[in-house]
């Protein structure tokens, strides 16, 4: 893929994620992988306004080149490449649901054998730090440590892939947990499912592979990539 390309896909995201009803506004950004660096939406412009001249690129040292200034949280996407080398895309969303849940500043528990979706039993929830700084990208990097999507307490959610396609599925699909969860709640108490359930769905994923998929059909297996973390 050109560069051109994945400027305009990371655009085609970004309108997508507004088309899935998990961004309003400004607030969400998307970035992909690209050689050294990334690159990434940019700060404070209309999603229908965005050209590709717009995304801007951010290198290995954080240094960003462009006619724009990157996403003011363009360090955790700069992190999380660093980190986590089987990262190819980001998608993060301030979506309703994940940020009502992440003002509770609350892991979401296994109570649906879905949350297995971004890595674990758990959807972590990151400590609050303010957007933007080393404080917020150091949480999150945590709260993603053998996941693929967290929660950012009072602020939203972040999700990783393999793509820009799977990382906007992940975001979809938290978003969609949370607001079971969180209409759960509404009801009662959900009754969660056990390590050991969690254990057995962990495994039918990895066996499946990582595309973001209910049960009913089989996966698409997809390759790991190189360096890819299991
Ligand atoms: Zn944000």
């Amino acid at each position: 893929m050109s560069e051109l390309q994945l400027r305009k896909q990371i655009i085609a995201t970004a309108l997508r994620m507004n088309g899935l009803g998990i961004n309003r506004g400004k607030s969400g950004n998307v970035s992909a992988r690209w050689k050294a660096g990334f690159l990434v939406t940019p700060s404070g412009l209309a999603y229908e306004k965005m050209r590709p001249s717009d995304i801007v690129f951010v290198d290995a040292a954080g240094r960003a080149t462009g006619r724009r200034e990157p996403s003011s949280e363009w360090r955790f996407h700069h992190d999380i490449y660093r980190a986590r080398p089987e990262s190819m895309a980001i998608v993060h969303t301030h979506s309703s649901f994940a940020t009502t849940l992440a003002c509770l500043r609350m892991d979401i528990p296994a109570f649906h054998y879905m949350i297995s979706v971004a890595g674990g039993n758990t959807l972590r929830c990151a400590p609050y730090a303010t957007f933007g700084t080393q404080a917020l990208s150091d949480g999150a990097l945590a709260a993603l440590d053998g996941r693929k999507a967290c929660l950012l307490a009072n602020h939203g959610a972040i999700a990783i892939g393999a793509d820009l396609e799977s990382a906007l599925a992940l975001a979809v699909e938290v978003e969609a947990l949370c607001e079971q969860y969180w209409r759960a709640l509404q009801i009662g108490k959900p009754v969660l499912l056990s390590d050991a359930e969690m254990e057995i769905v962990l495994e039918k994923f990895k066996t499946y592979g990582t595309a973001v998929q209910g049960h009913g059909q089989p996966r698409r297996t997809r390759q790991p990539l190189k360096g890819m973390k299991r």
